[in-house]
């Protein structure tokens, strides 16, 4: 990248980490994916249960493999081959229970607020409520001003890049834009936005200076 736009990027990002601090979410900004995959050591000890949103941010850092392999960890594996709907279904569950989560997100506002938006829910659902840490990996490309760019920005570019890579029987996937559907297969149910965190040691968003995901 550019060292200039690297530097204004950079600004972005303590900024938005400054805001997060504020609102108990603990913000870090790392290097590389070496430095990304020290950070989460750092962060979920050995013998940790681990879940997964379902990530680019993530698979783009081929953090499953990481995990998979990584024998400090007990993986939660919703990649895993030939998984019926049923036992993916089990798997988000059991993610309820597990030590530490791992995740993207949609949008990181300057204001220090994570905003997403989910299909089935889960993802969400463990951001917000059971594991005791939860490890928000992010690109610079995921920081917006507020909650209505996080808003314009999830229409505009996260649902329908995502829709089309699922290639879901959407408009969103013939015009590259959101249309607010009605189809079966919208992807866009559950609307949720993090403020605050009670617990200070349970959430941790870690910025890479690069573009990561949708
Ligand atoms: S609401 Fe429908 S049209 Fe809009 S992005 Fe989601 S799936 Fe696509």
């Amino acid at each position: 990248m550019d060292k200039n736009l690297s530097f204004v990027n950079e600004k972005r990002i303590e900024k938005t980490i400054k805001a997060l601090q504020e609102n108990n979410i603990n913000a870090y900004l790392v290097k590389d994916r070496d430095d990304l995959l020290a950070k989460i050591e750092e962060i979920v000890v050995p013998g940790s249960k681990v879940g997964l949103g379902g990530s680019q941010t993530l698979a783009e850092n081929d953090i499953v493999e990481y995990l998979r392999t990584n024998e400090r960890y007990n993986l939660i594996d919703r990649y895993a081959e030939g998984l019926t709907g049923e036992q993916m279904k089990e798997l988000h569950r059991q993610c309820f229970y597990a030590d530490a989560y791992l995740t993207g997100t949609n949008a990181v506002t300057e204001d220090g607020e994570l905003f997403n938006v989910d299909g089935l829910g889960n993802r969400v659902a463990a951001m917000m409520f059971g594991p005791d840490k939860v490890v928000v990996v992010v690109g610079v490309n995921k920081i917006v001003a507020d909650v209505y760019e996080a808003s314009q920005r999830m229409m505009a570019i996260s649902a329908p890049a995502n829709t089309k890579r699922l290639n879901t029987k959407t408009p969103c996937v013939v015009t590259g834009v959101c249309q607010d559907c009605s189809s079966p297969d919208r992807i866009c149910r559950e609307y949720t936005l993090i403020k605050r965190q009670g617990d200070k040691d349970r959430m941790h968003v870690i910025f890479l200076n690069d573009s990561f995901g949708y």
